[in-house]
């Protein structure tokens, strides 16, 4: 039985990753009836790779008894010369996990009834409270909340604000990960224990950091050692970095594996020239090197009716925050809270939700642009 009333309160979320899992589970523990609807058939595997650990998913995960989430340690940063100098440890001790991490901890906090893979929504359509969603197999699901927790290209948030575009930021991150046991001898001690960042020489930056190994072990020598490495790519550029070995076109992200040997070598290539050489050693290494575009989405609204936008449905904030995750479990725990404090009053619950929406929404998205025109100006004076 739910919360507010003598019947039952049914939610419908499209997208089964972090932000509609973060919302499942707690409005599961509200007493809500949910349904996450993921159009990826079978397990989500090797989709991102590290994570700096943020205080909003712990609580999320803690306070809806869920997780425990493996994570990594570090001592303090470490700014590299891409000319080779060392830089010098500044005390700074994070914590470190993966994405697969976090969507196994949330999945399991989520029955296998509530979850359904390879089920698309197709469309959606609201009359009073209700809102109807059309499946991919044709059928139809009446709810009374839908969360489009879809990603940063919702097709919900493009329905509902047809005039907001995610705009290409001008940058991409390629990312790769590199199991423990094959990390060079003498790379692992120059990369264990810090967080180590370098800005390169053409403009860019790539960071490090050890993050748990693909089944969540922490164990040294069970680890992966993760990077991500920030490389301007022009405008007109970006559709040939984008299209993979096979020759297909993708809207915003190569996943592991299929970037062309080309791509490969010429990132390989450049590394050798741009970066601190440690960091080259560890591009050049890495079998399988992966990339995602840098998009920028900011929203005017979140709700329309019993519609919410949420995690990067809602902004896309740039990935120098390490605040994605932290935001979509924000989110969560923002309207579950409303929704309980509000009973009956579904609709102030979530007119007040989106209010919280888009003040951390914003806040978060101006931040993550600060960050980034500061590496841009920072390229400029190079
Ligand atoms: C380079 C990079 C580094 C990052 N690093 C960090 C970091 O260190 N820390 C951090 O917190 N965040 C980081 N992020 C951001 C973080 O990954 C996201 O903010 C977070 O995962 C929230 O994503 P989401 O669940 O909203 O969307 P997504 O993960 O994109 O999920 C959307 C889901 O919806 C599904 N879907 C889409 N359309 C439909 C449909 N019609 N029907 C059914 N399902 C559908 C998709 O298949 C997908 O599974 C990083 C991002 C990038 C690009």
């Amino acid at each position: 039985m739910s919360w507010h009333h003598d019947h039952e309160f049914r939610v419908t979320i499209s997208g089964g990753s972090v932000a509609g899992l973060c919302n499942a589970i707690s409005l599961r523990k509200l007493g809500a009836t949910v349904t996450v609807h993921e159009r990826v058939p079978g397990p989500m595997l090797a989709r991102g790779a590290g994570i700096v650990v943020q205080r909003e998913l712990i609580q999320l995960l803690a306070e809806n008894g869920a997780g425990p989430l493996p994570f990594t340690t570090c001592r303090g940063r470490r700014y590299l010369d891409p000319d080779g100098g060392d830089g010098v440890l500044q005390d700074m001790p994070q914590e470190f996990t993966s994405w697969e991490a976090i969507h196994k901890a949330l999945r399991a906090a989520v029955p296998g009834e509530c979850y359904r893979a390879d089920s698309e929504v197709m469309a959606m359509s609201q009359a009073g409270s209700k809102v109807s969603a059309t499946l991919g197999d044709g059928s139809v699901v009446e709810s009374d909340l839908f969360l489009a927790a879809d990603g940063s290209g919702s097709a919900v948030r493009r329905q509902m604000l047809p005039d907001v575009e995610a705009r290409y930021a001008g940058y991409v991150a390629w990312r790769g990960t590199l199991d423990e046991r094959n990390v060079p001898s003498d790379l692992l001690p120059f990369f264990d224990d810090r967080f180590t960042f370098s800005e390169a020489r053409n403009g860019g930056h790539m960071l490090a950091y050890f993050i748990p190994g693909p089944d969540g072990a922490v164990a040294v020598g069970s680890r992966r050692l993760n990077w991500v490495w920030y490389v301007h790519v022009g405008a007109a550029e970006l559709a040939n970095v984008l299209t993979d070995k096979d020759g297909t076109r993708h809207r915003s992200s190569l996943p592991r594996g299929s970037a062309s040997a080309k791509a490969v070598g010429d990132l390989r290539a450049r590394a050798l020239r741009d970066i601190h050489p440690k960091m080259a050693a560890l591009v050049s290494e890495t079998p399988d090197p992966f990339l995602q575009s840098i998009l920028d989405v900011t929203v005017p609204k979140t709700l329309f009716g019993r519609v919410l936008l949420t995690g990067d449905a809602a902004f896309v904030v740039r990935p120098h925050t390490a605040g994605g995750t932290a935001k979509a479990a924000y989110e969560a725990s923002v309207l579950a809270r409303a929704l309980q404090s509000a009973g009956a009053n579904v609709d102030v619950a979530l007119q007040s939700t989106e209010r919280l929406q888009l003040e951390y929404g914003n806040a978060l998205y101006q931040y993550g642009l600060a960050l980034g025109n500061r590496w841009s100006r920072d390229r400029s004076t190079d």
